[in-house]
């Protein structure tokens, strides 16, 4: 695979001024309430970084890992948890960031693994891309940050076989050139 051949979708000043707006949005709505923030390892580590420094209220981070992509570039329509490990967060104010909302699937694991082992005050699912057209499960995020197409992305958390999270932009590889 050629980095070179990677298309910018969206560079570093459109994520970080969206990733503004978006925490704008959460200020506004959770005000001066305590929140814990759930960043889902990998993917979700560049946007969760960025986005908790805009966020006002007070917040505690908590780091999961989940995998449904075993290297390849298409979910295994399987969601593993590798590291599921929450403290107690019955009756607080939960909000899970994710960098991605593709099949849904694994939104909707963790959705339904909070919910059948806690009793939240609210829980709020937050992603940077939602791919809407490739849902196979009904669960939306409550906030996003762009819609896109049914691209295979990289960069900004997103990985090709592990690399390439780092990057400060966001593009697409054209099917061809996933080699
Ligand atoms: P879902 O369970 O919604 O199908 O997929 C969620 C996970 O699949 C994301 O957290 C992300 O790790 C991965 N994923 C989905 N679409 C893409 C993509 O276009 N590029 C990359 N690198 N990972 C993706």
């Amino acid at each position: 695979m050629d980095i070179n051949k990677l298309k910018i979708l969206f560079d570093e000043k459109q994520i970080q001024s969206r990733i503004k707006e978006i925490a704008d949005e959460l200020n506004k709505f959770y005000g001066r309430e305590e929140v814990i923030a759930i960043c889902v390892l990998k993917g979700a580590v560049m946007f969760t970084v960025d986005l908790v420094k805009h966020l006002n209220m007070p917040l505690k981070m908590e780091f999961i890992r989940l995998s449904s992509y075993n290297g390849g570039t298409s979910t295994s329509g399987k969601v593993n948890a590798v590291n599921i490990d929450l403290p107690d967060i019955n009756g607080k104010n939960v909000l899970i960031i994710e960098d991605i909302v593709d099949t849904g699937l694994t939104a909707k694991f963790l959705l339904d693994f909070i919910s059948c082992n806690f009793h939240t005050k609210s829980t709020k699912f937050c992603s940077l891309l939602d791919k809407k057209a490739t849902r196979l499960t009904e669960v939306d995020p409550d906030y996003y940050g762009f819609e896109v197409d049914d691209k295979f992305l990289i960069g900004y958390g997103l990985d090709y076989d592990g690399l390439y999270r780092n990057l400060k932009y966001i593009g697409y590889m054209d099917k061809s050139d996933l080699e």
